[in-house]
């Protein structure tokens, strides 16, 4: 009952689309997913980049790909895999207590929001710290807010608070944005036309975080002087990237030197049978459009080995 042709491990857009390919070739696939749909995807407020989609809410992309490889007859549990066994044979997944067999395994895992690593961060994840602006926006209504990191995420999460909260700084260490050339503009022509609205702090860092029962101030460091500034806070969301999700893999798989999974370009990994797709992989674009390009050779691929190995 718990054997399967492929096993996918994360229901982002390179799990699902890898679902959506080993089904259509004729395999009994399960993916084990231990949140909801959509992964990182699922988080993002408006995606203006995947062809042909004009502009959709990144919560209903990642609901119409799970609708769609879910009436293909991909198998599905809400799970968190404890372990792989890459040795067995078949392989062996556990997730909570249950063990399920297959002689594919695709790796989807994704990536996961990067702290700043402040001593104290994790007691006020909640109370006025959030890695997620679509996801906690709204508690900051008319608020007094933070946004740290000057790539898409930041700039994507900036756009969208400042329709929500009273006033927001961008905190950023360099003095140049990261993020695509587009959105940079967009955030500037707002900040222009918003002016009271939107202040910068380029060449800063947070290095302090300071509150009671929820984060009331943030200390800032000037990195070209090394003076340092307290700020009154309501709220900070922190968009400074993301580090890949490998911790299942027990050394066993070989990563890049920042952690990511080396493949080949059939999303092999160096064990056979084991194969990655999506923000786990290393490259140097991640992106929808390039998660599910993954997904859709890592499908393929762990379907013929499936074929073969049974
Ligand atoms: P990112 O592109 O890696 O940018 C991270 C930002 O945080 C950088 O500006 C970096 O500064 C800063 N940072 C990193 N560590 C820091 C630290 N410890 N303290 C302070 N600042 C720190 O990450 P991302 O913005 O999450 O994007 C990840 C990937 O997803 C990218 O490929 C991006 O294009 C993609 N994405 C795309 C979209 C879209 O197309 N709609 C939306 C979101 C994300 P430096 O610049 O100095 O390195």
């Amino acid at each position: 009952m718990n054997d399967y042709d492929v096993i996918i491990i994360g229901a982002g857009p390179a799990g699902m689309t890898a679902g959506i390919y080993a089904v259509r070739a004729g395999m009994k696939v399960l993916v084990l997913e231990s949140k909801g749909p959509g992964g990182q995807v699922a988080l993002t407020s408006t995606i203006q980049n995947y062809p042909g989609v004009g502009q959709i809410d990144g919560f209903k992309l990642g609901q119409d790909m799970w609708e769609q490889m879910t009436n293909l007859g991909v198998e599905t549990q809400f799970l968190s895999v404890d372990k792989i066994n890459f040795d067995t044979n078949p392989k062996e997944v556990v997730a909570e207590g249950v063990t399920f067999r297959a002689p594919s395994i695709i790796l989807s895992m994704g990536a996961s929001s990067r702290s700043l690593g402040l001593a104290n961060e994790k007691d006020f994840v909640g109370k006025g710290l959030s890695y997620c602006a679509v996801c906690d926006g709204m508690l900051y209504k008319g608020k007094n807010v933070v946004v740290v990191g000057g790539g898409n995420s930041a700039v994507e999460d900036a756009m969208y608070l400042s329709n929500i909260v009273g006033h927001l700084t961008i905190v950023h260490r360099r003095e140049q944005f990261r993020a695509d050339d587009i959105e940079i503009q967009r955030l500037l022509k707002k900040q222009s036309e918003y002016k009271e609205l939107i202040d910068f702090k380029m060449g800063f860092v947070v290095s302090k975080l300071i509150g009671k029962e929820r984060l009331e101030q943030i200390v800032l460091r000037n990195l070209n002087t090394n003076a340092t500034e307290t700020m009154d806070v309501d709220g900070i969301f922190i968009a400074i990237g993301r580090s890949p999700q490998t911790e299942l893999l027990d050394g066993k798989i070989t990563l890049d030197a920042q952690g990511y999974i080396i493949t080949d370009e059939n999303m092999a990994t160096n064990l056979s049978g084991v194969y990655a797709a999506g923000d786990i992989v290393h490259k140097n674009l991640r992106q929808i459009t390039t998660a599910i390009s993954d997904g859709a050779i890592a499908g393929t691929q762990a379907s013929i080995y499936a074929k073969k190995n049974k």
